[in-house]
Parts: structure tokens; C-alpha cells; sequence
């Protein structure tokens, strides 16, 4: 693509890798068939092409954003379909970034909308204060008619108190750290925990069954992606720096590895080395870090089998998330796993695309999050399974939402079948 951007416009280090960017596409269009956006609403602007054109003309003009064009960039959910499906190797992740980061920037809201984002912002990545809010929303589910004709931010409420799950910890028991010959840290993480602690916990028992201890640093907070998305990049970063610091000091400490659960933020954290690259401070530890990382599948994989120690066989629908197959391109790793642990996998079609959840997208865009998900789950529900499984609390949340079918993280079952404890949403 032919881009007309001034030298001054150049010396600014984003532009020229957006610059980049936009120069490999060739507009063949190739991205739109598997873009979920563009497949619910068939309009080029909703597909990666038509964005890309949006982005270009934005940042090419120096504009400020316009609403057409936040409209159709808050629409992506960043699932990244379209850099698989991209033949000429086009970074959207990062070019959708800039142009996320510019509308922050540049766009004035309306009022509905930055109280909503704000939030999201100001509870989400912080455990407490996210335990806190959930606990209110339990209570006022009932309550989601009303806060849902709410002008402005009602259709948002009204699908956070649908997304509040019926159970939660409201203290979670935090495991102990194992000491160990060899030891690795695991992201405890902003909302996971809370929604979820069993899986971290599933991930800890599978791991000392192969002699591996566990840390978890002191300091060490949100990936940063939920702000990222929202355009907060400086906010972003200053997660990332924090989680730098508290686990450059644990590896220094011989940690061998940083281990994530949740795909979103093993895709972002994979990525501090790309944000911090020109941060004279944090350039170098963010690259180690990246190198560092590890999605629980990778690294279970890298480790000798454990034989199942009961029977299993349940037929199993293996959700892959966006950020697994399309933000880190790990596929069949978790598959082979969940097979050698006893399990009868099948493949979910439409397997490529998202559930609607991405982040807050499904709190942001709760139309285009219901339709995806009614898609994804009738998908799943075709072949016919017993559990689902996949490894993103997102999608986890997300999916439960719509169908009886219990599931869970791929972890929780590599974890029951080499025997640890049954997963609670199968013994319901
Ligand atoms: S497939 Fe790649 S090169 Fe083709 S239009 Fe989409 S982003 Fe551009
Ligand atoms: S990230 Fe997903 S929703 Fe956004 S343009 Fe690419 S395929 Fe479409």
C-alpha cells in the first residue's frame, strides 16, 4: 500500500513502524473472510482491509479521530484472525494498537462511554477492587432489566451483570510457593484469580508432580493488556514495567521460565519487547522477559508425559483462543496434551473464529460479543461434548454464559487426569 507520510511525521518512532506496517498490505483482501466482524455485518469498513484504509487515512492526515472512524476501530476485537489469514505478513495487532492509542488521544467520547472505559480501567486489573465489584454484581443481577435501560452505558451494565458468574471466591486460599530444584513464576494475574482460582492452583499441582516449584514475585500485578486495548498505553506500560521488575529479579534468582494461564496475557506479555523497545531503561528486560514466556501448554509440553493416573475418555471440545492460535500461534500443543492425558478431543468448526469476548470487548460491544458467542457456542454444541476446554478465563466467562456444557482450563484437566482433584464445574 502506497503511503504519502512527511519525514517529520517519520521521526516519530510509531509512525514509521506504522508506516511499515501499512506498506506490506496489498489489499488483497484475503483477511476479510475470516474476520468475525466482517462475516456479522458484511461492511468492508468492519473488516481488517477496510480498517487498515481507516487507519492509514488517520494517522497519514494527522487527524484527529473522527466517530466513523472509532466506530469500526472499537468494533475489532483484536483477535488477530486476520494476521493468520494475512499472506503478506501485515502486523494488524500492532498497527490497531497505534490507531487505539491515537483515538485515546485525540477522540472526545461521549460522557456514557469514558465512564464506562474509566471503570473498566480503574477496576479490572486490580484483584481487589475487581473481588469487590463482583461481589456487587452478584447482588444486583437481579437488578439488569432496569440498569439496562439506563441511557448510554445500560446495554454495558446490563452484559457485566450477566458476565458476573453466580460463584466466586470472595477469598481465594493462596497457595504456598514450592521450594524445588528447579522453580518457574507464574502470572497470578488481575481477574483470573478471582474469577477462577482453581486453575492456577491445577497448574501448581501438575507442575510439582514433575518436581517444579512455583513463585509468585512480590510486585507483580495485570499483564496490562485490558488498558492496552482501551487505548492507555501509558497505563499499560507502567503494568509492564512493574511486572519487568518483579520477575528480572526472580529469573536473576534462576527461575527458568514465566508461565501464563490465560492466553490474553501471555500474547501481551510476549509483546513487552516489541512496547518497551525504546525505553532506554526497560528495552533489554522487556526482551528477556518476552524470550522468558511461556503459555502453561508450551512448557507442560517441553516436560516428560505424566501417564494418567485415572480413566478418562469424556469427549472433550477444545476451544482455542484468539490470543493462543492467533497471538502466539500455539495450536495442537494443548490438543496432544489433553489426548496423551486420556481425553477424546474434537475439533470445533469455526474453530478460527472469536467468541466475542476479547478483553472488555464483550462489556464494550455487547451486540457484536451476543451474536459471536450464539455462533461459537452452536459450533461447539455440534459435535456433541461433554466438557469444553480451553486456556482463557476470557472465553471461559464468556462461553459460560451460553450453554450448560461445563468448561473449563485445559490445565484443570491435565491436572484431574494425572491426579489432582476434579474439576468443580464437572461435579456440579
Ligand atoms: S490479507 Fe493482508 S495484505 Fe491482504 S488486505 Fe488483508 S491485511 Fe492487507
Ligand atoms: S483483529 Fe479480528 S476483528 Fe479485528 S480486523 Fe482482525 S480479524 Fe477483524
Amino acid at each position: 500500500m502506497k503511503t504519502t507520510f512527511s519525514p517529520a511525521q517519520l521521526e516519530d518512532v510509531q509512525m514509521r513502524t506504522s508506516e511499515k506496517i501499512l506498506r506490506s498490505c496489498v489489499h488483497c483482501g484475503f483477511c476479510t473472510a475470516t474476520c468475525p466482524t466482517y462475516l456479522l455485518e458484511g461492511d468492508e469498513l468492519d473488516s481488517p482491509r477496510g480498517r487498515i484504509y481507516l487507519i492509514k487515512d488517520m494517522l497519514e492526515g494527522g487527524k484527529p479521530a473522527t466517530p466513523e472512524v472509532v466506530k469500526h476501530i472499537d468494533r475489532c476485537l483484536s483477535c488477530l484472525s486476520c494476521m493468520t489469514t494475512c499472506p503478506s505478513g501485515v502486523h494488524y495487532m500492532h498497527l490497531v494498537d497505534h490507531a487505539r492509542a491515537h483515538i485515546e488521544k485525540t477522540y472526545h467520547r461521549p460522557f456514557g462511554q469514558r465512564l464506562m472505559r474509566n471503570i473498566l480501567a480503574a477496576v479490572l486489573p486490580y484483584r481487589e477492587r475487581f473481588r469487590f465489584a463482583l461481589a456487587a454484581a452478584f447482588f444486583a443481577k437481579p437488578l439488569a432489566p432496569v440498569v439496562g435501560a439506563l441511557p448510554g452505558i445500560g446495554p454495558s451494565m446490563r452484559s457485566m451483570l450477566k458476565l458476573a458468574p453466580a460463584r466466586f471466591a470472595l477469598r481465594e486460599a493462596v497457595p504456598a510457593d514450592v521450594a524445588a530444584t528447579r522453580r518457574v513464576i507464574i502470572l497470578e494475574g488481575c481477574a483470573q484469580p478471582v474469577l477462577r482460582p482453581s486453575i492456577n492452583a491445577a497448574a501448581r499441582r501438575l507442575l510439582a508432580r514433575h518436581g517444579i516449584g512455583v513463585v509468585t514475585p512480590k510486585g507483580e500485578g495485570c499483564c496490562g493488556a485490558l488498558v492496552h486495548h482501551m487505548g492507555r498505553e501509558e497505563a499499560a506500560l507502567d503494568f509492564a514495567r512493574a511486572n519487568i521488575d518483579a520477575w528480572c529479579a526472580e529469573l536473576d534468582r534462576g527461575a527458568e521460565a514465566i508461565l501464563i494461564t490465560a492466553s490474553g496475557c501471555g500474547t501481551s506479555v510476549k509483546d513487552y519487547g516489541f512496547l518497551l523497545r525504546e525505553d532506554e531503561a526497560y528495552a533489554d528486560k522487556a526482551a528477556r522477559v518476552s524470550a522468558a514466556t511461556r503459555d502453561i501448554t508450551e512448557f507442560v509440553l517441553s516436560l516428560p508425559a505424566l501417564k494418567p493416573v485415572r480413566t478418562t475418555g469424556q469427549i472433550v471440545a477444545y476451544h482455542s483462543a484468539c490470543s493462543m492460535q492467533h497471538g502466539q500461534k500455539i495450536t495442537d500443543g494443548p490438543k496432544r496434551l489433553l489426548r496423551d492425558a486420556g481425553f477424546q478431543l474434537r475439533d470445533v468448526p469455526e474453530g478460527h473464529i472469536c467468541c466475542g469476548s476479547a478483553g472488555t470487548y464483550n462489556i464494550l460491544q455487547p451486540d457484536f460479543a451476543d451474536r459471536l458467542r450464539a455462533r461459537k457456542v452452536s459450533n461447539i454444541e455440534r459435535v456433541k461434548p461433554q466438557i469444553i476446554a480451553t486456556g482463557n478465563i476470557g472465553c471461559i466467562t464468556q462461553i459460560a454464559q451460553g450453554t450448560a456444557i461445563p468448561i473449563v482450563h485445559t490445565v484443570e484437566l491435565l491436572d484431574w487426569a494425572s491426579g489432582g482433584p476434579a474439576p468443580v464445574e464437572l461435579a456440579l
